[in-house]
Parts: structure tokens; C-alpha cells; sequence
């Protein structure tokens, strides 16, 4: 397969690398979507198996992940989508094998799988780790099945529960799940009651998304005819700071604008996107930064199946980021971590005097208490957090 016009002059890197599959199929299409997904047929699983497999097994051939431009050492894989749990576990073993075979496992590996609450089964959860997958990200979103309906979820709060219990009974013992916050229609009471229920199943780990309207998604014309059903900034907020309030009382530690954990259980991966360091992707819409250039994949997927089947090129753009781009794009992800971003290191990364740039285009900020900058460390403050788009928005 040609992965064409690639420049070769790219940095090493030493730290392994994260590997993300994308699995663009699901069991419907929820409303506030507007990912690369299709709906699920069986008989697409295993041609779309055998394309990813065929696709990671010739990157290594290619220029763009020619070995001297980082390290074939990987420590997390991340599969998502999508929904790769509408995948039978054989085939996930199938993609981590791939990866495995063609790059070098560095442990602890950490090895992730996005679950649909309405797949697997405790069998199937077993299947699961005996594949090597060590954490699973489960799609609550709700526990009320009022909200899940409007969101057009596969999925009730019974579902959940279930799977829940499910993974756990298999022995997983390093589980996230994803909360909404927001939605239209939702209240500050019934999204309170969701929290705390899922508090009560004692997950390692909560992401929880603040809801914003994709262009593209279906909710975007209902809102457009009915403004009401929009949940208001103030209510919003409080959400926001009812999570943060009440998850730091459970244990749970803030370690970035969306995602909370028991001590020691970061998702390990998405630290790789918000810490500026090498991630690929496989599958159809994937995307990755490796060394200074960032890819990714064709979109469509008779496309992707098509070239992929005629040795033709998947990469829809690939693009050499200078090292401005490069350190904006480092602000903005790592201001999303409470750690902050240490300027010395983005001096030395980048070259430039990092400190008196971030210090000019915050300057009209200094004194909104959104951000602090102490040792050399710039970091948000929690109304930063709530607020994190006036910051963020500065290095776009
Ligand atoms: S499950 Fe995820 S990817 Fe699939 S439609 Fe819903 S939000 Fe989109």
C-alpha cells in the first residue's frame, strides 16, 4: 500500500507510542453525534477486520512510519469508535495481534475497549481479557432512560447496570464510564442522580462531557427549532462544579477538564494526546502525529476498502507542522490537564522563548483568575476549567 508523498525528515522520539483503532460501526446513531459511524452489519466485520489488519501490516513499510522516525515501541492501544463492541472479541484479538506482531509491547501495556452497554455479555468480557485488554470504557452517557430515549442511546439504564456488572464478574478491574452533562432536556437533579449512581458502582474512572452541539448532529435542527429545550449556562455550570465537588469527595481525583479517577488510574492513552506525544491510527477516519507531521485516514469507507483492497493510498492529508502550530496544539492539550504545561520544557521542545509568547497572549487574562503560572508551570484554575474555552481559544 503507498502512503505517498511523505518528507523524511522527522524527529526520533523515545517514549512509545499510542495506538488507536477506530471501529466506525454502532448499533444506531445517537442525536448529539457527528462521528465517522455506520450502522452495524455483521457482514462487514470481518472485510473490515481484515482491511485494518492490512493496513497495519504494511505501515511499517511505508515512509511516513519508517522506523527512524520513532520508536516501533508501544505501551497503550486505545480501541474506539464507533462501537467496537459490536465486534465479536475474536477480532479485537485479531487488531491487538497485528499490533503486536508489527511493533514492540513495551509493559505495562494498557490496552482499552469502548463498550456499547447493549454488547457483550460477561463470556464475551472474558473472551476480552484473555485477548490482553486490561480496561474498558463503558457509554452510560445517562441513567434515565427518558434522557438515554431522547438521545436516541441503544441502550437503557437497565443495559448498563448489567454490563457493569458483567465486566466486573469477568474480573476487569480498571473501568471508565462516560457521563453527559447537559443535554437538552436533562435538569441538574436527574443528571445528579445519574452521578451518584454511577459513583455507587464504584467505577476507577468517570469522564464527563459537558454537551455542545456538533454541526452535523441530529440534535442540531431540533435545537434550531426549539431554543427552549437548550439547558441554561448558569445550570450548566452548576453541573460542572457539582461533579467536580462531588467525585473529589468519593476519591476521585481531577486530572483533566473531563476526567476523573481513583488515584492512579489516568487513562494512560489519552494522557499520550494531551502530553504532545507520538500517537498512530488505524482504520477507516483514523488519524495520527508522528514525529512533526499529522495524518489521517480517508473517511468514507467504501474508500478506505477500496484502496486498502487495491494497495492504493488510505491517507486522505498529511500535513508538516511547523513548530509554532505544533506548540499551539501542545497549549491547548495540555492545558486541558490540572498538571498544566511546563514552559521550560515547551522552550526546549520548541525553540522559542515559549514563557514571554504564552505571557503576551494572556495578558489581558492575568487578572480573570482563569489560569495561574507558578514555577514555570502554566496550569487552569477550576473556574479556568469551567470556563477553559476563553484560554484555550487564544492559541488557536
Ligand atoms: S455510540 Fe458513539 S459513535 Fe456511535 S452514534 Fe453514539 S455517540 Fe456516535
Amino acid at each position: 500500500m503507498q502512503k505517498s508523498n511523505i518528507p523524511r525528515n522527522l524527529p526520533d522520539d523515545s517514549v512509545p507510542v499510542g495506538v488507536y483503532i477506530h471501529i466506525p460501526f454502532c448499533l444506531s446513531r445517537c442525536n448529539y453525534c457527528a462521528f465517522v459511524s455506520y450502522t452495524f452489519s455483521p457482514k462487514m466485520e470481518d472485510g473490515y477486520v481484515e482491511a485494518v489488519i492490512k493496513e497495519i501490516n504494511s505501515a511499517c513499510m511505508s515512509p511516513l512510519f519508517s522506523e527512524s522516525r520513532f520508536p516501533k515501541a508501544f505501551d497503550t492501544i486505545y480501541i474506539g469508535g464507533g462501537t467496537p463492541s459490536v465486534f465479536k472479541p475474536g477480532n479485537i484479538k485479531r487488531l491487538i495481534d497485528a499490533i503486536e506482531t508489527n511493533f514492540q509491547p513495551v509493559n505495562p501495556l494498557e490496552i482499552t475497549v469502548e463498550i456499547n452497554p447493549r454488547t457483550y455479555s460477561e463470556a464475551e468480557f472474558q473472551r476480552l481479557r484473555e485477548a490482553g485488554v486490561n480496561r474498558i470504557s463503558i457509554g452510560a452517557q445517562s441513567l434515565n432512560d427518558q434522557e438515554l430515549g431522547s438521545m436516541n442511546r441503544s441502550h437503557k439504564s437497565s443495559n448498563f447496570l448489567k454490563v457493569f456488572e458483567d465486566a466486573r464478574s469477568a474480573g476487569f478491574d480498571n473501568i471508565s464510564v462516560d457521563l453527559l452533562a447537559g443535554y437538552p432536556g436533562q435538569t441538574l437533579k436527574s443528571f445528579l442522580h445519574s452521578l451518584k449512581g454511577i459513583v455507587e458502582l464504584d467505577p476507577e474512572h468517570i469522564s464527563v462531557y459537558m454537551f455542545e452541539v456538533k454541526s452535523g448532529s441530529s440534535i442540531e435542527s431540533i435545537i434550531k427549532m426549539n431554543q427552549n429545550c437548550v439547558v441554561d449556562d448558569d445550570v450548566m455550570a452548576d453541573m460542572y462544579e457539582a461533579v467536580c465537588a462531588e467525585l473529589s469527595l468519593e476519591g476521585f481525583e481531577q486530572y483533566e477538564i473531563s476526567n476523573f479517577c481513583k488515584p492512579g488510574m489516568e487513562s494512560r492513552h489519552n494522557l499520550k494526546y494531551w502530553s504532545d506525544q507520538i500517537f498512530l491510527g488505524f482504520g477507516v477516519a483514523a488519524h495520527g502525529m508522528v514525529g512533526t507531521m499529522r495524518y489521517s485516514n480517508v473517511v468514507d469507507l467504501d474508500n478506505y476498502l477500496e484502496a486498502i483492497h487495491c494497495n492504493g493510498n488510505i491517507i486522505e492529508s498529511c500535513v508538516e507542522l511547523d513548530p509554532l502550530t505544533r506548540f499551539k496544539d501542545a497549549m491547548i492539550m495540555g492545558l486541558r490537564k490540572n498538571q498544566g504545561v511546563n514552559l521550560s520544557d515547551m522552550n526546549f521542545r520548541y525553540s522559542f522563548d515559549c514563557r514571554r509568547f504564552v505571557k503576551e497572549i494572556l495578558n489581558d487574562l492575568k487578572d480573570a483568575e482563569l489560569f495561574v503560572i507558578e514555577n514555570d508551570v502554566i496550569r487552569l484554575t477550576s473556574r479556568g476549567r469551567l470556563l477553559s474555552n476563553i484560554v484555550l481559544s487564544r492559541f488557536v
